[in-house]
C-alpha cells in the first residue's frame, strides 16, 4: 500500500507540467479565451457565483477528511468579503474558470459500504491503493467541463505549488450502486493508474467521501474529438492520419500491458492542450493477461464481428475499431452505420461496407486490412504506423 509520503512524491513527479501545469504562453492565453467565466469581481455576484467564490477564497490549509461534505467545509465562508481568484490573485496562474456550485447542490443518497461492497475502495481488496491524502479541500474548483453518466467533471487547480491543473470527474456511488457498475469503475481505476502513455489519459489518484468518488484526470485542453468531428464534418487526410498514428501508438501501449480498450470510438477520445489525441474511458477495457472473453460490450458501429456474433474476443477487436475509427475521420461517418441496430449488425458479421470515392487507395488499403473478417488477419500497430497512407501525412515519426 503506498504511503502518503510515496503519493505526494508521485505526484509531484508526475509529468504533467508538460502539458498541463505551465502550458506556452499563448496556450494559456487560447485557455483563457476558452474557458473564460464571468470574473465574481467584476460581475454582481449572483447566488451560484457567492458559493463558487465562497469555495475559491477558502483556501485554509486545515486537514479535512475527504468524508466531510462541501457544505460542511465551506458553509461559513458564503459571507466572506474578498474574491481572490485565480486570475485576481496571480496574474501567472491559469484560469480555471468559475464554480458552478454544482457539487454542493447535487443531492444524493449516502452509500453504505454494504450496499457498495465494491466501491469500498479498500486497499486491502482493490490492487490500486486509494490516494487518501487528497479531499476536495485540496483543490480549487473551476468551470464544469462537462457532464458525464454518473457525474460531473471539473477543471480543477491544486492549492499548493506547482498548483497542477486536472479534471476532476465525480461519480455518484448511488448511481453507479443501481446500475451495478461499481466493478466497472473499480477497473476503470485499477488499469487506469498504471498506465503511462502520452496518447492515453492519464489517471493521477482518486479518493472518495460517503457519496462520492472522485478521479484526479489529466486535463484534456481542447476536450473532446467527437465535438470537433461533428463540428467539422470530417477530418483532413492529414490530421486523421496523425490521429491514427497516435491511436496505433497508444494501442499498442496497451496491448503490451495486456489491456484491450474494447470500446474505442471518437466519444472516448479526448484532445489535449496540443491538440494530441488521449484514449479516456477505461470502463469496458479489460485486463486480459492471455486470457480471451466473449462479453458482448461496445456500441453498435465499432463491434467487430467476433463480439457481433458473440464468439470469443482478444485484443484484434481494438485494431477492428481503429478501421472503422479512420473510415469515419474521413467520412463522418461510421462503414457499417444503420437505423436499424440489426441492420447494422448483419452489415459487420459480413465486413460489409463501402467507400466513398473520395478516399485515397492507401487509405482504403489500409483500412481494408484493419477491417478483416478474421481477427489474426487485421495488420499489427507498429505496421499501421508506418504503412504508406500514414507515413505520407506523418513524415518524421519522431515529432508526431
Ligand atoms: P465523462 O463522464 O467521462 O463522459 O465526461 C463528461 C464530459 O466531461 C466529457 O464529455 C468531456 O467533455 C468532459 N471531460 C471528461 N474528462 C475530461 C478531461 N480529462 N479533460 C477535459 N474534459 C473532460
Amino acid at each position: 500500500m503506498a504511503s502518503v509520503h510515496t503519493l505526494t512524491h508521485k505526484l509531484s513527479s508526475l509529468n504533467i507540467s508538460k502539458s498541463n501545469a505551465e502550458p506556452p504562453k499563448d496556450q494559456v492565453q487560447k485557455l483563457l479565451t476558452k474557458f473564460s467565466a464571468p470574473n465574481p469581481l467584476k460581475s454582481k455576484a449572483s447566488s451560484t457565483t457567492s458559493k463558487s467564490a465562497a469555495l475559491v477564497s477558502s483556501a485554509s490549509s486545515s486537514s479535512l477528511k475527504s468524508t466531510q461534505s462541501l457544505k460542511t467545509i465551506y458553509g461559513a465562508s458564503k459571507t466572506e468579503k474578498s474574491i481572490p481568484t485565480s486570475s485576481s490573485n496571480d496574474k501567472k496562474e491559469v484560469d480555471i474558470g468559475t464554480y458552478d456550485g454544482g457539487l454542493d447542490s447535487d443531492e444524493n443518497e449516502q452509500v453504505s459500504p454494504e450496499d457498495a461492497p465494491d466501491l469500498v475502495l479498500d486497499s486491502s481488496t482493490l490492487s490500486t491503493a486509494p490516494t487518501r491524502n487528497w479531499s476536495l479541500h485540496d483543490f480549487d474548483i473551476g468551470r464544469p467541463l462537462g457532464k458525464g453518466k454518473y457525474g460531473r467533471v471539473y477543471m480543477v487547480r491544486t492549492k499548493t505549488a506547482p498548483k497542477y491543473i486536472l479534471a476532476m470527474k465525480t461519480l455518484y456511488k448511488a448511481e453507479l450502486v443501481k446500475d451495478h457498475n461499481e466493478r466497472q469503475v473499480r477497473r476503470e481505476i485499477e488499469i487506469q493508474m498504471h498506465l503511462r502513455h502520452p496518447n492515453v489519459l492519464r489517471l493521477y489518484g482518486y479518493f472518495h467521501d460517503s457519496r462520492r468518488v472522485f478521479l484526479m484526470l489529466e486535463f484534456a485542453g481542447q476536450g473532446e474529438l467527437y465535438r470537433q468531428l461533428l463540428k467539422q464534418g470530417r477530418f483532413s487526410p492529414r490530421r486523421s492520419a496523425k490521429y491514427t498514428y497516435q491511436m496505433a501508438d497508444a494501442l499498442s501501449y496497451l496491448h503490451s500491458k495486456s489491456v484491450i480498450h474494447r470500446d474505442i470510438k471518437p466519444e472516448n477520445l479526448l484532445l489535449g492542450l496540443k491538440g494530441e489525441l488521449k484514449i479516456a474511458d477505461f470502463g469496458w477495457s479489460v485486463h486480459a493477461p492471455g486470457n480471451r472473453r466473449n462479453t458482448l460490450c461496445g456500441t453498435p458501429d465499432y463491434l467487430p464481428p467476433e463480439m457481433v456474433l458473440r464468439k470469443e474476443h482478444g485484443k484484434y477487436v481494438d485494431h477492428w475499431a481503429l478501421g472503422v475509427l479512420i473510415y469515419e475521420f474521413l467520412k463522418g461517418s461510421a462503414p457499417f452505420g444503420d437505423k436499424s441496430q440489426q441492420v447494422s449488425m448483419r452489415k459487420i458479421a459480413r465486413v460489409e461496407y463501402q467507400f466513398p470515392s473520395t478516399f485515397e487507395e492507401d487509405a482504403k488499403d489500409l483500412i481494408g486490412r484493419l477491417l478483416r473478417f478474421e481477427p489474426r488477419e487485421r495488420i499489427p500497430l507498429d505496421e499501421v504506423m508506418v504503412h504508406p497512407w500514414v507515413t505520407k501525412y506523418v513524415p518524421q515519426v519522431a515529432s508526431v
